[in-house]
């Protein structure tokens, strides 16, 4: 469903993304784990082309990412992205923050999107804070109104950028136990984290990368108990 070949990503001087090649399949989950600046976040972001690459290619259902317009607009409705700090519309409501998107960019009526709105708010344990503003929730419930607004937009994959990083310790499992759903549920998840219970439950394949590339694929069990390279020995080492 996603495929990224010979992905090469530059900020100045600085090699980002060396060479990345990975295929996500339909259904599929990936945990992606690496050291601080070894590329994740810019990896996830060049997906939803939130950045652009300097070479190689990127697909996702056969089609390369599209530079603008329309097509452009339709992928990132089509990839769901969540992020670290929350980034909800802070003006709007909760509802108002989950029916924006389904409104203004596919075109789905109001009463329509209110509706499949408060569907997935019970479905991510929210419905009663749908007329509340984000800042009058917890961090634990603002990350599941952003789950819940990538939802909303009927999302082929759903890229998650290490989004239980800024909760504190109570809220990270409301969050991690909505994720676990919807990858048995099947959604096709890419996952930045370093929550190992997540990547143990949920995940067919953790990718280790560092310094920009993918120094290693496999699944979790194989890989928390015998890496192969030394820089995931290392790295996991620090972390477990
Ligand atoms: P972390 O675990 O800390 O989130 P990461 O693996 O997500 O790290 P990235 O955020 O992808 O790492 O950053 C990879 C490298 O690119 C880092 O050296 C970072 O400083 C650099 N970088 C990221 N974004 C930019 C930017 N917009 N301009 C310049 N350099 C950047
Ligand atoms: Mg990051």
């Amino acid at each position: 469903l996603v495929v990224l070949e010979g992905v090469n990503k530059h900020f100045g001087a600085l090699h980002v993304l060396k060479d990345i090649g990975l295929t996500v399949h339909r259904g599929e989950v990936v945990v992606v784990i690496g050291p601080s600046g070894s590329g994740k976040s810019t990896l996830c972001r060049a997906i939803n082309r939130l950045e652009t690459i300097d070479s190689g290619t990127i697909a996702i259902d056969g089609q390369p990412l599209p530079e603008e317009g329309k097509a452009l607009a339709q992928l990132r409705a089509d990839v769901g992205m969540v992020f670290q700090s929350f980034n909800l519309f802070a003006h709007k409501t909760v509802l108002q923050n989950v029916t924006l998107g389904p409104v203004k960019a596919r075109g789905v009526k109001k009463a329509e999107a209110e509706a499949n709105a408060m569907k997935l708010l019970e479905r991510v344990g929210v419905a009663n804070q749908a007329h509340k503003l984000p800042a009058q929730l917890s961090g634990g419930q603002q990350q599941r109104v952003a789950i819940a607004r990538a939802l909303a937009m009927q999302p082929k994959v759903m890229l998650f950028d290490e989004p239980t990083s800024a909760l504190d310790p109570e809220m990270i499992n409301e969050v991690l136990d909505v994720m676990i759903s919807l990858a048995r549920e099947g959604m096709t998840m890419i996952v930045v984290t370093h929550e190992m219970g997540f990547a143990r439950k949920a995940a067919h394949r953790v990718v280790f990368m560092d310094g920009g590339q993918v120094v290693e694929e496999a699944e979790p069990e194989t890989f928390f108990t015998t890496p192969r390279s030394d820089r995931a020995k290392d790295f996991l080492s620090k972390i477990l």
